[in-house]
């Protein structure tokens, strides 16, 4: 636990039955009673949601909440409704001790670590109605994503009833869609933003990485800088003619394929045809890799 809840805590770590050690629990009656003691103090909560195979763009959200909060939870969860291929859900990199060292190193308070069945006792009805903002990248490529993100998200709110919780802006059509989540069910929650985290060589780090060939690996960062030379292409190319030219770049890597470029507008996603003043506008990108796929993103105009 953080130096500066030390003093506070000395009740609930006796609870806890350690003093610095991260409290971790699995169930939903132990985590939500846990909560509302702290709860009771007027402590807040911000929350950190993950599937695992934790690396240094979690670790970044991690830290963020705990300078910001006074308690950190964050989840690992991989959730089986949001992939709508079985085979990525199987092949999903799972880490736990690996991660729960590094959860304890960041001096994360507790970790929520549900079983499937915890989390859906009963059938699950995932649709929700997000309209534009789910037609589009992700949510036209990944038909049920976004359904199955926003059930797992708006459970989990439910559960540790955060003050405020942590998205990368490496998901971010998932962080526009998570505001309307909360928008949407009217719950009290600050949904804190955070940048993407790189690696020295420019790839966006993801838990999917470590699923790369060597020699895909070697040309990942390709991505970034194909979207870095794009954003200099505004002042010659309207929309349309950057998307050609990013489709023809990673045509010239056999080992790519492009799923989606898109120039859209950064609050509705609407996709841009050509550049308004004033208007910000985000580049995403899906490309594979061999098996793996792998998003991305850069601002226009920031
Ligand atoms: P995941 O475990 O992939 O579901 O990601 C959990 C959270 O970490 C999401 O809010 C992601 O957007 C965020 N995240 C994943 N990779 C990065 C990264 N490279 N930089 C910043 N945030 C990230």
């Amino acid at each position: 636990m953080a130096e500066k809840n030390r003093g506070c805590f000395s009740m609930i770590c006796i609870f806890v039955g350690s003093f610095v050690k991260m409290k971790i629990t699995t169930t939903i009656e132990e985590i939500g009673n846990y909560l509302s003691i702290i709860k009771r103090e007027g402590h807040t909560i911000g929350f950190v949601p993950t599937m695992g195979a934790l690396h240094n763009g979690h670790l970044a959200l991690i830290e963020r909440c705990r300078r910001e909060c006074t308690i950190t939870v964050c989840s690992i969860f991989v959730n089986p409704l949001q992939f709508n291929v079985k085979k990525d859900f199987i092949h999903y990199p799972v880490t736990i001790d690996h991660d729960i060292n590094l959860l304890s190193v960041s001096s994360c308070d507790v970790l929520f670590h549900p079983e499937v069945k915890e989390m859906y006792p009963d059938e699950i009805n995932s649709a929700y109605d997000f309209g534009i903002l789910e037609q589009v990248m992700e949510g036209k490529f990944r038909p049920g994503h976004f359904g199955g993100v926003a059930t797992v998200v708006k459970r989990l709110f439910e559960i540790i009833r955060p003050d405020r919780a942590y998205f990368g802006e490496k998901d971010y059509q998932q962080l526009i869609i998570i505001r309307k989540l909360v928008a949407l069910e009217n719950m009290n929650i600050e949904i804190v933003p955070c940048e993407i985290v790189r690696e020295p060589d420019g790839l966006a780090m993801s838990s999917r990485n470590v699923r790369l060939t060597p020699a895909e690996r070697n040309i990942a960062p390709y991505i970034y800088q194909l979207l870095k030379e794009s954003v200099s292409l505004a002042e010659l190319m309207n929309p349309e003619e950057i998307k050609c030219w990013m489709n023809d770049r990673i045509k010239q890597k056999s080992e790519m394929r492009l799923e989606y470029y898109e120039l859209s507008d950064v609050h509705t996603l609407q996709p841009i045809m050509e550049w308004e003043k004033g208007q910000e506008v985000i580049a995403c990108v899906a490309v594979f890799l061999g098996e793996v796929r792998l998003i991305d993103n850069i601002r226009f105009f920031s």
